[in-house]
């Protein structure tokens, strides 16, 4: 299994697409990334159930 996967999502601010890398050899994530396009950021949230991320993303404020 690849432990590095390559999703692309759709930034809550902008909604562009954008390419995050997913570490999945940590099972549950949290972390705030820049969104690529408008530089808002964003809070990603990753858990990993059999191999897959599930990622949800949501507003600095949620
Ligand atoms: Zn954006």
């Amino acid at each position: 299994m690849d432990l590095l996967q390559t999703h692309n999502l759709d930034c809550p601010y902008c909604g562009e697409s954008i390419q995050l890398i997913i570490d999945c050899s940590i099972s549950d994530q949290e972390y705030i990334e820049d969104c690529q396009v408008c530089c808002r950021p964003i809070n990603i949230f990753v858990s990993i159930e059999d191999g897959a991320a599930q990622i949800h993303v949501a507003h600095e404020n949620e």
